[in-house]
Parts: structure tokens; sequence; C-alpha cells
């Protein structure tokens, strides 16, 4: 492991239901990029979303296979609960201004650990939040879209894990995935990577007995943590392995990064992606996400594709 590495969040993939609406909500209503519109390479007949900053930086990156008649999923024990982006602290006003004026579902602000934390949910019942973060107003953010960059949000600030208890999963975290366990708020336990600001925090929620979820629309799929490179990755496998008992799948090269997969000891799946190769791999940064990009094995079924894709304006 490097100096260099950072740790952390590197995405976070949901389930949501028709592709026109999950694209305008995130893009025009939260004000994100879409960096990339590819298929989902197990299931080419469905769109991959990937939202993030402007160039789809690690930890800013969340990706979504819509479904058109996908059902709703009901939250549980086993699942991510939350979704939490960052904001600068100055913008929590214009945020809770714009919810009430896009008729976005939300909670009054309340303070989770120090800070100012406003849940909302998206189309599909996700449940997202933003949290006001103070000194972030000079970091870079995407103004491309209808969020003036002030406001817009900056990357992911954590994810929370509704478990049954912290410790099993913490001791993932902490050993293999680089976080430290930095504080305790109620029955919420947090972990951090080190410096990273972006998608540096899990805070897991622990719920006791509790009903497990069902997955559908609006729940996450899995979360996927940082590896600057595949030696990185393949040393924290075997750390999994060697330590917890646990095996990965075999490596899967996602295009823009590549990835193992392990279900975590409290029921959430974790991948492990490298930082490399990145989005700007098949497309040049200026034009992300304008055109359907597919992985070379698909090349061939283009057209095909294409047809059964649902179509987007
Ligand atoms: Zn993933």
């Amino acid at each position: 492991m490097t100096a260099s590495t950072r740790h952390g969040i590197h995405h976070v993939t949901a389930i949501a239901g028709p592709a026109q609406r999950n694209l305008d909500f995130y893009t025009r209503i939260l004000g994100l990029r879409l960096v990339k519109k590819t298929v989902n390479f197990d299931d080419p007949g469905t769109y991959h979303f990937y939202f993030g900053d402007e160039a789809g930086s690690p930890g800013t990156i969340l990706t979504f296979f819509p479904w058109e008649y996908v059902a709703a999923g009901r939250l549980g024990v086993g699942e991510t609960q939350e979704t939490v982006f960052r904001v600068p602290e100055g913008a929590i006003g214009y945020w809770t201004h714009r919810f009430i004026e896009k008729g976005v579902a939300h909670d009054s602000p309340a303070r989770r650990f120090g800070e100012t934390i406003v849940s909302f949910r998206d189309p599909d019942g996700m449940r997202l939040a933003l949290i006001g973060v103070p000194g972030i107003e000079s970091e870079p953010a995407w103004s491309g879209g209808d969020v003036p960059a002030q406001f817009a949000m900056r990357g992911f600030h954590s994810v929370k894990l509704l478990l049954k208890d912290a410790a099993p999963t913490g001791a993932i975290l902490t050993d293999v995935l680089g976080f430290s366990e930095v504080g305790r708020e109620g029955q919420i336990v947090r972990y951090k990577a080190g410096a990273t600001g972006i998608g540096g925090i899990v805070d897991i929620h622990e719920a006791g007995a509790f009903l497990p979820g069902r997955m559908g629309g609006g729940s996450v799929h899995h979360i996927a943590f940082r590896a600057a490179d595949d030696a990185e990755e393949l040393a924290m496998a075997r750390k999994l392995a060697e330590n917890h008992g646990l095996q990965t799948t075999e490596q899967r090269d996602r295009n823009y990064f590549r990835s193992v997969y392990f279900r975590e000891p409290g029921g959430v799946l974790f991948e492990i992606a490298t930082d490399a190769p990145g989005f700007a791999i098949d497309e040049p940064v200026t034009s992300l996400g304008r055109s359907l990009k597919l992985p070379p094995a698909y090349e061939n079924r283009r057209r095909e594709i294409e047809r059964g894709l649902p179509e987007l304006a």
C-alpha cells in the first residue's frame, strides 16, 4: 500500500424504476453530471447510468440499473439505509428551497455528528441526504447542469448501513478497506477512511433484531470501495480470505474500473473497485455521457441492444 493510496467509497449502485425519470431527477433536480451511459454488463437489455462530478471521480459516482417495471424495495436490516452527499455548509438553504419548489420529498434539517443533514427521497423512494460541510466551497463542482456551482454537490459524504451489529462489518472496514472507527452517536457507529474527504465515511446504524429488507426499486444494490490498482485490490482480497474467511469473486473488468465482489458479514454486497482507468477511457471528458457506450464484447450487437433499450429524451 503506497502513501498516496486513497481509501473510501468508490461508487454506490442502486436499482431504479423508469430510466427517463431516473435520468431527469439526478441530472436536472440534483445537478449531477451523467458521466456514462452504458448497459448492465450482466444484462445488456438494461441501461447502466453513472452520475458524478465532471470527470466521474471515485467517491462521487452514483450508478443505477433502471428497470421500467421494477417492484419497490423495502428497507430492512442487512442493507444500505442512506446515501449522503456533501454540499457546502452555506448551501443547505438553497437545497431545502429547491426540494420544496421541485416537489422532492424531504425532512426538516437535523444534526448528525455536529453537521446539518437534510434527508430526502428520489422518485423511487431511495433514501438520500445531503450534509453541509464547512470549508468545501472552493472544491471543484460540476456546473454544467441546472444547479449553480456554488451550491452543487461535491461527491459522497457517507453511506449509512442498517445492520444488526456494527462489529463484524467494522472489522472488515478497519482491517481491509482502510477505515478506522472514529465515533459513536446513539445507535450509529462512524468509520472514517483517513484523510479522504470525498466518500470517506461509513456509518453503521445498529438496529439489532429488525426485519430483513427486500431488494427492489429504491434499494442500494452494492457499495464499492476504492483500491488504487490491481495489486492493491488483490492484496485486499487476500486479506479478506486469510483474516476473515471471506472469498471474493474473480476479478471482473468493468471497463472503467476492475472489480471483485463479496458479501460482508452484515449482509451488504461490497465491491472493491480500482481507481484506474476511469471514465475517459472510451470518450473525452468534455463529452462524457452523451452517447451509449458498450463494452467491446457487445459492439457487434449494438443495433439490437439499442432497439431493446427504452428511448430517452
Ligand atoms: Zn459496482
